[in-house]
């Protein structure tokens, strides 16, 4: 008997049968537009070989105007075909289904061009869109429709109408977008008409064989967004036009709620998937924040939703669903949500990639394969480089030693993992465990190894990590001095009123935990307070927005954070987290200060230098986040004496170390030895 019966089970949808109800959402990789759909194929169909019961592409513009961006990959002309087919061939040939996303983006679009209902600019474009007249709006529906059949001749088994997010279709719908007073805006009806014309007209050109997904905004988490009873309206109209599937989307890439963040809580909206599912006979889809098969599993058991969409997932193991299937659900590498590797790349123009799994979209560049003749292999330090090392290269064939001075497996992940609303980070360091026996790497905790111990094997890799960077001010050596790790360890008493040196991803993640009591990613009610989300129904607001606005928790310190640069602190954060951050900090009072010029530390305070003199920041206690160094004392004890010497993560370079270039270098090192 399965464990997971509800997701593993087939849906039935009459002219098609998915193997089971995981659907791999949509994610733009980058890889479309390098013309390379060779790589692309490869990306998708380890997907679909993986067990996946459906594929959605990322987002294909319909036309160039509708294009995220200049150069987005699309289905524009007949010619896009050939490259789509190479990919469709793939997954099918891997024994999956795959369905195209169709993207019009509207007024997200980043170009001169774009177009939407009204002319108003979104606060995320810097380009103002063209309102569009009669005309224009059926040249947009023909180019959709049209996509839609090239799709179906490019050999996908359908195609999935993106109706959410705030892009095109969801302008319409919304009051905050759509200031239209023809047919097109206004009444609920007229405001419907676009997404539903378009649901019409697809299905009329495609006939009945073909799936057609339709990605309904359950909550908009705008201000004059749609209210819960239009969306239900909208669901009813959705079907009626034809529809298969109902997906789920939550809230508009201008929202200044977090949707899909760490932070976020796990199935944080599949009860809304659950109510829609009462108001339609399709079925629907959960998404957001689903990232194991037991969560996917619940909601499924529970009625909320006839199939489960996850994305990132698919990035961090392609073989999820396959690993579920087999009882090996505690090897699935898990999405941490940490967007580092994945949408923080897409947002800067670099191909979309996984902070645990550097192989995804590059299966092509990073192949992994059985070593030509085992060796023995040390490696020194079970921080993420060491642990990514250690378990590739005995998945290799490789007979590995790891060992680490600490009891546990982890480094600096065990400390992350501390941070109020980076729990993930606890199932990272659970599935190196789980993967450091399986590939029978020889654990050896609490040890140091030195030069004799390590003389006689093939092969070390130094992974010591790093240590927190010396403060040279005078007073750093007073007992309320801390650094950050004896704080996130609780190995001494923090005061209430708190000044942390340093703002960097470690000083920012210092501030929350010294404010936050209980975790609001572990307390659905308090994170919706925290963030100011309502009940779209109970409250029959527009948007999904409480009018009381965010209600934090109070802080449970009076931190101020400094940093000596004189710019806005946080700028360096994760592109599309770091304004998460910075705002749950403005939310705890956190004051946020750059341009200090740090004097000395004195018993009741610092001390900064001023433009009109000294000025004392009152403190209990100051908490050093001032970087780190490399820790790799070894190193020089090593050389010369043992056969090959390798140094990676932050014992080769503390400076961009993240556990991202940390598990990046141990697997592509390990790789090749
Ligand atoms: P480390 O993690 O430092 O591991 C080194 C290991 O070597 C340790 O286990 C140590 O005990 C062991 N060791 C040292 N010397 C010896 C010796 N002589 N013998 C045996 N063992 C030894 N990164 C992100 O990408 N995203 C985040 O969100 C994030 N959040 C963070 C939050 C906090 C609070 C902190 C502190 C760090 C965070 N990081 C984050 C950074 C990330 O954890 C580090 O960049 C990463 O862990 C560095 O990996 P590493 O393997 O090089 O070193
Ligand atoms: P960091 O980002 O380099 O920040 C170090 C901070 O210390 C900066 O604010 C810096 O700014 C200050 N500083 C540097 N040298 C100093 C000195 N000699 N005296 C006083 N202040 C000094 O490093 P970190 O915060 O230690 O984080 C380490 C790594 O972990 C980072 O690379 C980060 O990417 C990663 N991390 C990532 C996340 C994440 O969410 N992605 C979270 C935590 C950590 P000024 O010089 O302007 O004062
Ligand atoms: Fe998930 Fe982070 Fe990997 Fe993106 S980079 S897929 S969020 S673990």
């Amino acid at each position: 008997m399965s464990l997971y019966p509800h997701l593993l089970e087939p849906l039935d949808l009459g002219h098609v049968t998915l193997r089971n109800r995981v659907i791999m959402g949509s994610m733009h990789t980058g890889l479309e537009e390098t013309g390379d759909w060779g790589r692309v194929a490869a990306f998708l169909a380890a997907r679909a070989a993986g067990g996946v019961g459906l594929i959605v592409t990322g987002g294909m513009a319909p036309n160039a105007e509708g294009a995220v961006f200049p150069d987005a990959a699309g289905l524009f002309t007949p010619a896009d075909i050939a490259g789509h087919r190479r990919v469709t061939d793939a997954v099918h040939a891997a024994g999956g289904r795959i369905a195209m996303q169709i993207l019009h983006a509207g007024r997200y679009a980043l170009g001169r061009d774009c177009v939407a209902p009204s002319a108003i600019r979104a606060p995320i474009n810097p380009f103002a869109p063209t309102a569009l007249d009669e005309a224009g709006i059926e040249a947009q529906i023909a180019d959709i429709v049209t996509a839609a059949l090239r799709a179906r001749e490019a050999g996908y088994d359908g195609v999935e109408v993106m109706g959410s997010e705030g892009y095109f279709l969801n302008q319409f719908l919304a009051p905050r977008t759509n200031r239209r007073t023809d047919r097109w805006g206004g009444s609920f009806e007229n405001r419907a008409r676009l997404p539903v014309e378009v649901v019409r007209r697809i299905r009329a050109a495609v006939g009945r064989e073909f799936l057609l997904i339709y990605r309904i905004s359950l909550v908009d988490l705008v201000p004059e967004g749609q209210s819960w009873d239009e969306v239900t309206q909208l669901a009813r109209l959705i079907e009626a036009a034809g529809a298969d599937i109902l997906n789920s989307g939550i809230g508009w890439h201008e929202a200044r709620v977090p949707t899909i963040a760490t932070s976020v809580p796990r199935r944080a909206f599949a009860a809304l998937t659950g109510r829609l599912r009462g108001v339609v006979g399709l079925p629907v889809v959960a998404t957001n924040r689903i990232n194991t098969p037991e969560v996917a599993e619940a909601i499924l058991a529970e009625g909320l939703a006839d199939l489960v969409s996850m994305a990132r997932p698919f990035l961090a193991d392609p073989d999820f669903v396959a690993k579920a299937a087999a009882g090996r659900a505690a090897e699935i590498a898990p999405c941490i949500a940490c967007n580092q590797a994945c949408l923080d790349h897409t947002f800067t123009g670099r191909p979309t990639s996984c902070l645990v799994n550097p192989q995804a979209c590059h299966e092509t560049e990073l192949v992994i394969v059985p070593a030509a003749a085992p060796r023995r292999i040390a490696v020194v330090g079970a921080g993420p480089a060491g642990l990514a090392a250690a378990i590739t290269a005995a998945g290799r064939g490789h007979r590995v030693t790891l060992f680490d001075a600490d009891a546990r497996i982890g480094g600096q992940l065990q400390l992350a993992a501390r941070i109020p609303g980076k729990e993930e980070f606890r199932g990272l360091i659970d599935w190196y465990a789980t993967m450091l026996r399986k590939t029978g790497v020889d654990l050896r905790l609490s040890v140091r190894p030195d030069a004799g111990a390590l003389a006689g094997f093939d092969a070390v890799v130094l992974a010591t990590g790093v240590r927190p960077r010396p403060c040279d001010l005078p007073g750093a050596g007073l007992p309320h001095v801390l650094s950050y790790t004896q704080v996130l360890r609780r190995e001494a008493a923090v005061g209430r009123r708190v000044v942390i040196l340093g703002a960097g991803g470690i000083g920012f993640d210092v501030a929350s935990f010294l404010v936050t009591g209980k975790s609001a990613t572990e307390d659905l009610a308090l994170w919706r307070a925290e963030w100011g989300v309502a009940d779209p129904e109970a409250d029959a607001l527009r948007g999904g927005l409480a009018p009381a606005g965010p209600q934090p928790e109070p802080p449970a310190r009076q931190v101020t954070l400094l940093q000596r640069k004189a710019e806005r602190p946080g700028r360096g954060l994760g592109k599309t987290t770091g304004w998460i951050h910075r705002a749950h900090l403005a939310m705890k009072q956190v004051t946020m200060r750059g341009g200090a010029v740090y004097d000395r530390i004195l018993p009741e305070g610092l001390v900064l230098r001023g433009t009109e003199g000294p000025e004392l920041l009152a403190a209990d206690t100051i908490v050093l986040c001032i970087g780190q160094e490399p820790q790799r004392d070894l190193a020089e004890a090593l050389h010369g004496r043992v056969a090959e010497l390798h140094v990676i993560g932050g014992a080769e370079r503390a400076a961009e170390l993240d556990a991202k270039r940390a598990i990046d270098q141990g697997t592509r090192l390990a790789a090749r030895l």
